[in-house]
């Protein structure tokens, strides 16, 4: 099969998310890994009563709420309606935070993740070489897509994607058809002219399989495809596997 165009999974597969780069914090004696304890300063003088522990747990729930809502119907549940379920959560009325606050929350937790994801150095030459081929595209399952974007940006490979697209930008997440369409659209191919590649099985491997794309599965360490999932066409160990085995025109399996 010849492909018009490569798509990518971003998190654990162009970029691997680091959370011993996150910053440590103190709470109740335990020490974690958190941005709570550069987000707490910024909201304590709207938060009267709020302390840092307290801040910390309902940080946690608000992911938690935020991924069971997720899981209900893979609409994208965005970090700005993140923070007012956390605010929510803390018995403050979200119309009494600032948009001003509600930034600085964002942008504060934006950099200390940007910090923890690392691009592997080998990723930026198989980048490279494939974008002289083949169109390239991201579709990411993320809530909040100057991120995504930031750490394209700092990595000096946005400009090899002719189509990035966060789920936070279009409201649905993978495995939803309705975000690998719209990967599809922004680079002019169909379905079955590209071949899309990802670590996670129930996201990636069947959302793209779902819409009628060749899949390649960044499987690292072997494990067998899970039930109900449809079989990938590629099994990969590494990103640097894709560009001979696009070459040799062979399936991985
Ligand atoms: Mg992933």
């Amino acid at each position: 099969m010849t492909y018009g165009a490569i798509l990518f999974d971003l998190f654990d597969t162009l970029v691997r998310f680091d959370r011993s780069r996150l910053p440590e914090v103190q709470i109740n004696g335990r020490t974690v890994r958190s941005t709570a304890g550069h987000l707490f300063p910024i909201l304590a003088p709207y938060a009267p009563g709020v302390d840092l522990a307290r801040f910390f747990e309902a940080l946690i729930w608000s992911w938690q709420e935020a991924e069971r809502m997720r899981a209900v119907d893979h609409h994208e549940v965005a970090a700005p309606e993140r923070f007012r379920l956390l605010f929510c959560h803390l018995g403050l009325d979200p119309t009494r935070i600032s948009s001003e606050v509600v930034q600085a929350l964002l942008n504060t937790h934006k950099h200390y993740l940007s910090q923890a994801a690392e691009f592997p150095p080998p990723h930026r030459a198989v980048l490279s070489t494939l974008s002289r081929r083949y169109r390239l595209g991201i579709v990411s399952n993320f809530d909040y897509a100057p991120t995504a974007h930031g750490i394209l940006d700092r990595e000096g490979v946005a400009g090899l994607f002719q189509a990035v697209v966060i789920s936070a930008e279009v409201g649905w997440r993978k495995p939803n058809p309705i975000i690998f369409e719209a990967a599809l659209r922004h680079l002019s191919v169909a379905p079955r002219e590209a071949l899309f590649i990802g670590d996670r099985p129930d996201i990636d491997v069947l959302g793209a399989k779902g819409v009628g794309m060749d899949v390649a599965w960044l499987n690292p360490d072997g494990e067998p495809v899970p039930p109900g999932i449809p079989a990938p066409e590629y099994e990969v160990k590494a990103l640097t596997e894709i560009g001979p085995l696009l070459a040799s025109g062979e399936p991985g399996l």
